[in-house]
Order: structure tokens, then sequence, then C-alpha cells
């Protein structure tokens, strides 16, 4: 697509418009842009797709704050390609008129062409699971899915190798059969895909024994999948090619894989950091001591400083996830759950006794007023 008009614009829109408004105003721009209204406006049709397209981004409200932040270029580099075939443009059509297929033939996209024209084959999507430790270090996963795939006996073309493929009979070739129907434009020829060749305008004489006919069967593929390191749940893998086939020499639609972290009962995810708790006795939070401290596939030791206090937090550089991009790591904030002592014996209370005793203001000075000691305990660093 060749323009670059701003997509409010475009609709007339102002940049705070509601979806009932985008939407309004989409709606009276395709009754305008119509070839049955609008015959004589060779831009008709660029400026439909202009309108689709600009839609398309506008009424989703991830692209929409995408485009508002970045533009199109963090359309383009978040995957987003508009692209507007006869498929898809009438796919909104019908989304906002009915009529199933009453525009197949707008602009003359869904004609002829239709019968004889490659179509790219649907997408597939599938699920992955994998541990916080997979997702640290990269892995491969495996995944299996079920896709349409061509027939291998009659390489797709439905007929017995050997025998003839002739001409429909009841579409005489053309691969749609038309009917006049009313629509909020008035009269419009409606074209449906012929029942009989399914839109190929060829038939098989002798169909193929294995697929009947269809040139296609469903398989259930098993594909290898590298996830990279640092990939956050929830994020998608798209593998060019491997989604259903095509039709009519098209190519393959795509596969996506959604990746599942599964969370890890030691870890809480921020970004690229993890946090993780510690106990530390109160004895050992006053006189200072070394602790084991999870990390993703591993563990180090970490020194708590004498004097530590209740949720105070400390950083080890680096021992967080990678970065998706780069080389950087994240951080390990571990947070420090200082235990007081409970059910003290006889002894251990006479200790304690004689060490509130001797505790004095020196001791116990924080350099923090109420707000701080607060903004600690409720998780604040
Ligand atoms: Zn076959
Ligand atoms: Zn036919």
């Amino acid at each position: 697509m060749s323009s670059t008009r701003d997509y409010y614009d475009v609709l007339g829109v102002p940049r705070d418009a509601d979806d009932a408004t985008i939407k309004k105003a989409f709606r009276r721009l395709a009754r305008e842009l119509h070839p049955d209204v609008n015959r004589h406006d060779p831009e008709a049709e660029e400026k439909f797709k202009e309108a689709a397209e600009a839609y398309e981004v506008l009424s989703d409200a991830d692209r929409r704050a995408t485009y508002d932040r970045y533009g199109r270029e963090g359309l383009r580099s978040g995957g987003y390609a508009p692209n507007f075939d006869a498929g898809s443009i009438s796919d909104i059509f019908e989304a906002f008129f009915g009529g199933g297929g009453a525009f197949g033939d707008l602009f003359g996209m869904g004609g002829a062409a239709r019968a004889g024209g490659p179509m790219q084959g649907g997408d597939v999507a599938v699920t992955a699971e994998i541990d916080l430790a997979e997702a640290a270090q990269g892995s491969t996963v495996e995944v299996s899915y079920e896709a349409v795939t061509l027939c291998e006996h009659c390489r797709g073309n439905g007929a017995e190798p050997g025998t003839p493929i002739e001409t429909c009979p009841r579409c005489q070739g053309t691969g749609q059969l038309r009917a006049v129907t009313r629509t909020p434009f008035g009269q419009v020829m409606r074209t449906t895909t012929c029942d009989v060749c399914q839109g190929d305008g060829r038939v098989a004489r002798d169909p193929c024994k294995v697929c009947r006919g269809r040139g296609r069967k469903v398989e259930r593929p098993r594909v290898k999948v590298d996830v990279p390191a640092g990939i956050a749940d929830g994020q998608r893998i798209r593998i060019t090619g491997r989604g259903h086939a095509g039709d009519r020499g098209g190519l393959p639609g795509d596969l996506y894989v959604l990746v599942r972290v599964r969370e890890d009962s030691r870890f809480v995810r921020d970004g690229d950091d993890l946090i993780t708790a510690v106990d530390v006795s109160a004895p050992l939070a006053a006189l200072g001591t070394v602790v084991d401290v999870p990390t993703v596939d591993d563990q180090i030791e970490l020194e708590i400083p004498a004097g530590t206090q209740p949720h105070e937090t400390l950083v080890v550089r680096g021992a967080g996830m990678p970065s998706l991009r780069g080389r950087r790591y994240g951080d390990l904030r571990v947070v420090v759950n200082v235990v007081v002592p409970r059910h003290l014996n006889r002894e251990q209370r006479e200790r304690y006794e004689q060490l509130a005793d001797s505790l004095t203001p020196h001791n116990l000075r924080t350099d923090e007023g109420v707000f701080g000691k607060l903004k600690r305990a409720f998780g604040g660093h």
C-alpha cells in the first residue's frame, strides 16, 4: 500500500474518537466508495483500501495504541503488515453489511480472477508450554497440530493420475454462480462459489481415490520451534509457511506459536528482572550472615549485611532473565523476610531479655521516617 496518510485523516475523525465514531466514519466512507454507488471514480478502489487499512488499525485497541505511539513504523516492526486482498476486503464488508458474499464481486477482484487465481492458505495457531529455566536459556519445543496439506497421490489437483480434468459443466468454467440480490445499495450482482467445482472451474472426470477429489487432506505435522532466550509468557512466534496449504498453487499460511511460560513458585517476573524472597532470622539479620538464594538454574550465596531490616531488597546485578534483544540481563531482586523467633524456651527468653535491656537508642535508630518504613513494608524499594 503506497499511501502514507494519517489514519485519522483518512477516516476524518479526531485522534480521540471513540470506537463508535470510527465505525460510523468507515461505514460512511465504504458506502461512498462502493463501486456500485460510485462507478465513475477510478480511484475508488485505492481509496477504499486506504479506508479499510485505517479502519483495521484504529478499530483494534492494541494496534491503535501502537500506531498512536510509534506510527506506521511501529506497526510494521510489531509484525502488522496491512494486506488487503479480495478476501479480506469482502470479509470487512460482510462484517459491516452482512449478506454472505454480496460483495464478493467488489472491484472485480472476486470475479474470474478468483476462479483461477492462487489463494494463500489459512494460518494455524498452537500453544507451547515451557518453564522459566527454558525461557531463560532458550529452548526448542516440538508442536503438533492439524493442518490441511496437499494430497500426494493427485498432487492436489483432485484427479486420479493420468485422467483428464474437464471444464465444470455447472459454471462453464467460471467457478462462480451469479444471481441478482437486493442490498442497501440497490440491486447488486451476487456471486457465489460454484458448488460442483468449489470455484476451480474445472473438475476431475475420475476423482482421486485417496482424497476423493478434494485434492487435500488433514495431517498432523510435527514442527520443531526455536524459542529464543528471554521470551515472556504470552508472546508469539511466527513460522512462515507452516500453516494450511494454499489453493490453486497459493502459498501456505503461517504457523503462530503462543508461548506460555509456566509459573515458577520461587520467582515473580518483572520484565527481565526476577524477584525472590529469603527468610533470615532476626538475630542473623542483626549480626549479618550468608544465605543461599535460588537463581533460575542454580543457586548463589548472598551476603546479608549486619543490620538488614525487614523487607529490605538486595539486588544481584545480571542474575535475572536475558533480554530478548541484545546481550543484557535483568537483575535478581532479593527481598529479605526477617523472621522474628516464636515459642522461645526459658534460656532463649532470658537471653532476649538481656539483649532487650542492653539496647540503646543508638541500636534502634533508623534513618527513615514513618513514610519510608511503611513504603518498605508494602513492597516499595
Ligand atoms: Zn488426491
Ligand atoms: Zn463449477
